[in-house]
């Protein structure tokens, strides 16, 4: 079976190994931080190991071949020398504080302590997901953990640094660990212990540098940024990335990414595959088992990653890359050809684009347009919010570069996920991760509280908009009533800038919804009247559907856009669009596979956009069946009430249209 989610047999997610060999993640992140073993630990593994590693792949210890499977993100082979993404050190500037400032600190640290206890919590629950030993090792130090950040003398002493030192929580907690750890190995030096003790103490010394490292990095949310030291040529291996960090990837600097966590179609493995770079996630023990400077084969499409491969495995991946690029050529030859059934269907195969770095892939896959752009790039990686007139550029820039073909562009979809710092920094939206963020203020609801945020860049898009065809795309629509309030402030954008003079195309872009939850799918009769037209979010329609979280690897073989309860919600809103002749597309991760083209044509999708490196692949799908054949086709899956059956139908339907 091929298909777009893991198979079941993915790898699980599994606590990040006790090692500093860091994630990207950062602790201001929903996803947890890794629990680093304390002793003996260097901070400098960034660089891959220039010693001991033979062309061709054996190290003069010749360690073994090792293959370890993950999640299949995206596509390709690479080799190349392993590079372990590092924490930065963490310093934070020392400041002073007024006596007034006293309770506002405490607060600050009580909720980093809050958080961090979160994040050790959450760690602790994945650990049966471990090996015993390692299991054996980490739960412990999950345990001393949690019990220096409850009423112990540690924090007892940062609270307290606060309000005599009158200092902010980060340097209380900073000054803090470190006068407790060079107090605990001095006291064991001093007593002239023996030496099974004094490695204890500087165990317990360890410990409070790491409980300290975590409360600050969750009272500064200090970003990610070691990805400049990057050699040109390696694989990328973390524990975690997060979607920000992947804006800072230089794709033609990478031979490929690899990381312990990490779900299918999280936001991480979308901007992945964005990048064209070959990407493997959930990789269990990856960081553990591949110190830097291991040689490394990524086989983004089986979701392998094979280290120390062996001459004969070598040899083999070295075929798989020629063949890849071959395949890439012959995808190529398809770019002037239209995207037509047999029986003379036209379909309209736009482009995803999460990165401006995307604009010459697109162009390259000869996508029809921008299907979907998702602007959050726009706000990551910053430390102020862009103004009208910055957002207004780039927009304009990204139109003209479509060169008269449509654009549709989202407005902003925040989520927990999608770590923004500018807007925790303008107060935009609370310093700490909601509980639930996939079930909190995101998308829409944000916007529609932060009516200014919205209202930026709504006068942004309107204006760029004389540049070139613009849709508007409302994110996380569940009630009719939000359509309407969005209405409303497009209106009054619209009118104000009038009242300013600007020039406006005319008429203006249509105001239309994502269909991505199963609310606006079950309502979508009602929101056809209203919205100018549908792009159904098959990745979090599926995620809220069957109460799966997209980016989790220890969930992600529940995770299955086949659902029948996924298509028939896709189905309904389809159909109440086509009924209302509003314009419907699919812009999740199912509109990229080939296998899924038939069944959505079959169900009445004349419009897809997909990461641009599948636009070559779904238009040769496109291009080998009838939509008719394909409309009886979904009638028969459509009957269907077990997924694995109708996946089946696919590969099938697939293999006869081959
Ligand atoms: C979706 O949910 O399917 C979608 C396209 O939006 P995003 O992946 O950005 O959440
Ligand atoms: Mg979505």
């Amino acid at each position: 079976m091929n298909r777009t989610k893991p198979p079941p047999a993915a790898a699980p997610a599994k606590p990040p190994p006790a090692k500093p060999v860091s994630g990207a993640g950062r602790s201001g992140a929903p996803k947890p931080q890794g629990v680093s073993k304390p002793q003996g630990v260097s901070k400098s593994q960034g660089t891959p190991r220039s010693q001991g590693t033979k062309p061709g792949g054996a190290t003069s210890a010749s360690p073994a071949e090792r293959r370890l499977s993950g999640i299949a993100i995206s596509e390709g082979v690479a080799i190349g020398a392993v590079f372990g993404a590092v924490e930065p050190e963490i310093e934070p500037p020392r400041r002073r504080i007024q006596a007034a400032d006293i309770e506002a600190e405490r607060s600050r640290l009580d909720a980093a302590i809050t958080q961090s206890k979160k994040q050790l919590v959450k760690l602790r629950a994945r650990l049966d997901m471990l090996p015993e030993e390692s299991q054996a090792e980490i739960a412990p130090l999950i345990d001393a953990y949690l019990q220096m950040l409850g009423p112990s003398r540690l924090t007892r002493t940062m609270r307290q640094r606060i309000e005599e030192g009158l200092v902010a929580a980060e340097t209380a907690v900073h000054d803090t660990g470190d006068a407790m750890a060079a107090a605990i190995t001095a006291m064991a030096d001093e007593d002239g212990k023996g030496g099974e003790q004094r490695a204890s103490a500087r165990r317990h010394a360890d410990e409070v540098r790491e409980i300290s490292r975590r409360l600050i990095r969750n009272l500064t949310r200090q970003p990610f940024r070691s990805f400049t030291a990057l050699p040109a040529g390696a694989v990328l291996v973390c524990e975690y990335l997060r979607p920000a960090d992947v804006a800072l990837l230089d794709p033609a600097r990478l031979a490929a990414v690899a990381a312990d966590e990490g779900g299918a179609d999280g936001h991480t493995a979308i901007m992945l595959r964005a990048l064209g770079v070959p990407a493997v996630l959930g990789v269990a023990d990856l960081t553990a088992a591949a110190p830097p400077g291991t040689l490394a084969v990524v086989d983004g499409g089986k979701g392998e990653v094979i280290l120390n491969p062996t001459p004969a495995t070598l040899a083999e991946a070295r075929r798989a890359v020629t063949g890849f690029a071959r395949q890439r050529q012959q995808w190529a030859r398809l770019k002037r050809l239209p995207a037509i059934t047999t029986d003379n269907q036209a379909v309209e195969l736009q482009a995803n684009l999460e990165l401006p770095a995307e604009l010459p892939l697109i162009a390259q896959a000869g996508a029809a347009g921008i299907g979907l752009l998702r602007s959050e790039f726009l706000f990551m990686n910053r430390e102020r919010m862009p103004n009208e007139d910055q957002q207004a550029e780039i927009y304009r820039g990204i139109i003209e570069a479509m060169g008269g073909d449509p654009v549709t562009i989202r407005v902003l979809d925040w989520s927990g996920e999608k770590e923004i710092d500018a807007l925790v920094a303008e107060g935009l939206v609370p310093d700490l991760p909601p509980v639930n963020p996939a079930l909190s203020v995101r998308g829409l609801r944000l916007l529609l509280r932060q009516p200014e945020l919205f209202e930026t860049q709504l006068a942004a898009i309107l204006r760029a908009a004389n540049a070139g065809p613009v849709r508007v795309l409302l994110p996380m629509v569940t009630t009719i009533g939000e359509l309407r309030r969005a209405r409303e402030v497009f209106e009054r954008v619209v009118r104000r800038l009038r009242r300013r003079g600007e020039r406006l195309p005319e008429p203006l872009p249509p105001l239309g919804i994502m269909i991505e939850t199963p609310a606006a799918a079950l309502s979508a009769d009602a929101l056809a009247l209203e919205a100018d037209f549908f792009a159904i979010g098959s990745n979090d329609l599926t995620m809220y559907t069957l109460a799966v979280d997209r980016g989790e690897a220890i969930v992600a073989s529940l995770y299955d856009p086949l659902h029948p309860a996924v298509l028939r919600l896709m189905q309904f809103a389809i159909e109440a669009a086509l009924l209302l002749r509003k314009p419907v597309s699919v812009c999740g991760e199912l509109a990229a596979n080939p296998k899924f083209t038939p069944l959505l044509l079959g169900l009445g999708l004349r419009s897809f956009s997909m990461n641009s490196s599948a636009v070559p692949r779904v238009k040769q799908a496109v291009r080998g069946v009838s939509a008719e054949a394909c409309a009886r086709f979904a009638r028969r899956v459509m009957e269907q009430n077990d997924s694995s059956l109708i996946d089946e139908l696919l590969s099938e339907f697939a293999e006869a249209n081959e």
